[in-house]
């Protein structure tokens, strides 16, 4: 089997059709670029081909570098690794030059590429050394290069030639936010040449071969006297972009991830030098960049393990339990976004609340968005009349006749949902399954009030419900395995991520965060500069501080989930000294974002302007800081610590789903690859010094797991013991 067809037409166009067999979409390995390399020697050596199509049997053309590939190349080491890349710019190269004559520029055979759908990453990368890209006018296809998302950079010449092609600062948001275009902005920015009626593709490819003359395939790079568009470094306009986009890479990433600096090494070195010298500079930054810990991590967790669990990695071995309709209970902040991503997806949803007012306000919250979503040009009228179509906003019960799963969104007290548990299940059929988004109580106690426990367990979603990626799935005590299944299949359907894991005080996700923030609230009333509490937990990639968190969940939510606490958790309660700073800025009215005073003081439209000076009076600033560092370990080591219990707990039986929990979940500094990968990184033996020497200064809380201690002791990792989905010992 090949991944690569080639045929010669009776007018001489050789037509090279990528079609990995058994896949969806194109990916490419390394047997696959000999194969192309083969094909394209076939076609330049042929005197009867005066040209070449490259073009995909695949609705899409390409998805880009097989992830799975890039973690494998990298055990042969760094230099094998250079060799590797190396090679593959010369494959690319020689699809540039087309075989022309390097001196003159002429006698070139012309190839171009013609796109019918997506192409990234690599896929995008191939027809960047074309000497043209078509593509089809599919609105849904995605062009560009996302290499950055999960921790690396375009290193196939995307990054080289896209910066010569562009120009620094047109090129910047493709290269350093990995931002993809459909076709028709794609060509609007440069990215593509044409966009064509999709089945006007292969014609109007072949017609351009045809017609092509020796200078159509000279690259502005290889030909004489070539400027790099707004000028290179030492241009007066070049200088101001590099520093300008220097800055911004700073201020956005605070330094934490290696992809962003090494691509922009690349660039500023590789505009200095010609094409060639620029590719082996992209190809050293790229290495250094696989490399790095952060990389490995970054793309085990986002790429490889997110994918392995929304394909269901930890799914039990139920029937399809696809979701046809959907009743969503309580249509406020949480059920009107659950309604809205069911909607979007398809399923029929009917969303109740108490008064037909509020359920209309919900489905309101639908139309919101989908009007965002005109303005976006990314959604339509018809289909957002279709989406809006599926919601039934209603109070009557009735309705949820046929429903094959209900989420409950109602408010966070136990009695009301036990009250909501009963009227639905008095409304719908045996086999339907009930998920409640409790945030905070446990699935086994609110399991107490159905007739069917085993059909009963937690969906929790994050908010925005809309942006946010992650659901986390609670088993109860008696939750059996078709519940477990649907909330899978339900979470796949409306595309996000799930996690799955056993009952416990707020589950993983919450557990981890409250140590996070209730650490940074700690530490003002100790007396450090909240300054560099917030600034030391962005300086560690953690995308908000802890007191802008606070602020974000609101003061009042703290204050509830504190005396929730302290009345489960009695005299063990080891959080009074956070408490006496929540409840003393409660006092002043300070409750956060919502009351525009919070930690933050924040304008009249309510947007944040900073630090709230008060705090100051407060909680004066002692004169003796800690350092950064201390206050980093701190702020990290409150949620890893929480995330090792969770897992020796048995709460957490996957270590992946920990790490793209954490990620996806509450932002847990993406560059490390989750709370487990960043232990590993680390080195357990390092994490169990840092823990005794917190816990001498900082108490209990930061004594060191057994597991992580025990792994220290026998010189193993996370990954080591638990990785690929080996389940945990608890
Ligand atoms: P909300 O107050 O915005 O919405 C609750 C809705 O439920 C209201 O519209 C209310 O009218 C309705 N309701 C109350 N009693 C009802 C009843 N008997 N029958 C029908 N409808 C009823 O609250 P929310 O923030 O959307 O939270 C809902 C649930 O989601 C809670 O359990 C909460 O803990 C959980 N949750 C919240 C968040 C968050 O960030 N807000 C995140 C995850 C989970």
């Amino acid at each position: 089997m090949t991944d690569f067809a080639y045929a010669v037409d009776g007018d001489g166009v050789a037509t090279i059709t990528w079609d990995v067999p058994g896949k969806s979409m194109n990916v490419m390995s390394m047997a696959g670029y000999g194969e192309l390399e083969g094909l394209i020697d076939r076609a330049l050596g042929d005197a009867g081909v005066k040209g070449v199509i490259l073009t995909s049997g695949k609705k899409d053309f390409a998805g880009g570098m097989d992830l799975n590939v890039i973690a494998r190349m990298k055990e042969g080491g760094a230099e094998a690794l250079f060799a590797g890349v190396m090679a593959i710019h010369a494959l690319l190269r020689k699809i540039e030059r087309a075989g022309m004559d390097p001196k003159t520029l002429k006698g070139g055979k012309p190839i171009v590429a013609a796109m019918p759908g997506t192409g990234v990453g690599i896929g995008y990368e191939i027809p960047l050394a074309c000497h043209r890209i078509i593509a089809a006018d599919n609105p849904k296809a995605k062009i560009g290069l996302p290499e950055i998302q999960v921790g690396i950079f375009p290193g196939a010449g995307g990054t080289t030639r896209l910066i010569r092609k562009l120009g620094a600062m047109v090129a910047a948001p493709f290269l350093l936010e990995g931002k993809l275009s459909d076709p028709k902005s794609a060509k609007a920015n440069g990215l593509i040449d044409e966009v064509v009626a999709p089945e006007a593709l292969l014609t109007r490819a072949k017609e351009w071969v045809l017609a092509a003359t020796d200078a159509d395939l000279v690259k502005p790079w290889d030909a004489k006297g070539y400027k790099m568009p707004g000028g290179n470094p030492y241009h007066p306009a070049g200088y101001m972009t590099f520093v300008g986009a220097n800055a911004m890479v700073m201020g956005k990433t605070m330094g934490v991830y290696p992809a962003a600096r090494a691509l922009m090494q690349a660039v500023y070195e590789g505009a200095l030098v010609p094409f060639d010298v620029a590719l082996k500079i992209e190809t050293r930054n790229f290495v250094s960049v696989l490399m790095n810990p952060s990389s490995t991590a970054m793309i085990r967790s986002l790429f490889i393990n997110k994918e392995a669990l929304e394909k269901g990695a930890n799914r039990p071995a139920a029937p399809d339990q696809t979701v046809r309709k959907v009743g969503v209970i309580g249509a406020g902040m949480m059920g009107a976004g659950i309604a809205y991503v069911s909607a979007l997806a398809g399923i029929e949803v009917v969303l109740i609340d108490a008064t037909q007012e509020a359920a209309d306000r919900g489905k309101a919250h639908s139309s919101d968005l989908l009007d965002k979503g005109i303005q976006r040009r990314a959604m339509t009228l018809d289909k957002k009349a279709e989406v809006l179509g599926r919601i039934n906003a209603t109070t009557d019960y009735a309705a949820l006749s046929g429903v094959d799963l209900i989420v409950e969104a109602v408010f966070e007290d136990p009695s009301v949902k036990a009250e909501v548990i009963a009227k639905v299940e008095a409304a719908v059929g045996p086999e339907c399954i009930f998920a409640s988004n409790t945030s905070t109580l446990p699935i086994t106690g609110l399991a107490t009030s159905s007739k069917r426990p085993d059909q009963f367990i937690g969906v929790h979603f994050f908010s925005p419900v809309d942006r946010m990626a992650l659901v986390e799935i609670i088993k109860g005590a008696q939750t059996g395995d078709r519940a477990v299944a649907k909330a899978l299949d339900f979470v796949r359907q409306i595309r996000k991520t799930p996690i799955v894991v056993n009952d416990a005080r707020y589950f993983y996700a919450n557990r981890c965060i409250l140590p996070y923030t209730n650490e940074g609230i700690r530490m003002v009333s100790e007396g450090v500069s909240p300054v560099l509490v917030e600034n030391a937990a962005k300086m560690v990639g953690m995308p908000v501080g802890p007191l802008q968190l606070t602020d974000e969940i609101s003061i009042d939510l703290g204050i509830k989930i504190a005396k929730a606490t302290k009345a489960a958790l009695g005299n063990a309660y080891p959080d009074d000294d956070v408490d006496a700073v929540i409840f003393a800025l409660a006092e002043k009215g300070r409750m956060g974002r919502k009351a525009k005073a919070g930690f933050y003081a924040y304008d009249a439209a309510g947007k944040r302007e900073g630090l709230w000076e008060g705090l100051g009076q407060m909680w004066p600033v002692a004169e003796d800081q800690p350092d950064l560092v201390t206050v980093q370990h701190r702020l990290l080591m409150s949620q890893v610590l929480e995330a090792v219990r969770a897992l020796e707990e048995g709460v957490l039986t996957d270590i992946r789903e920990g790490d793209v929990g954490a990620i996806l979940g509450w932002g847990f500094a993406p560059w490390s690859g989750g709370p487990f990968a960043w232990l590993d990184i680390i080195g357990a033996t390092k994490a169990v010094e840092i823990c005794d020497g917190l816990e001498a200064t900082h108490g209990v809380r930061y004594a060191a797991p057994a597991l992580l201690r025990d792994l220290a002791a026998k010189g193993e990792g996370f990954y080591d013991r638990f990785g690929g989905g080996r389940k945990s010992a608890a």
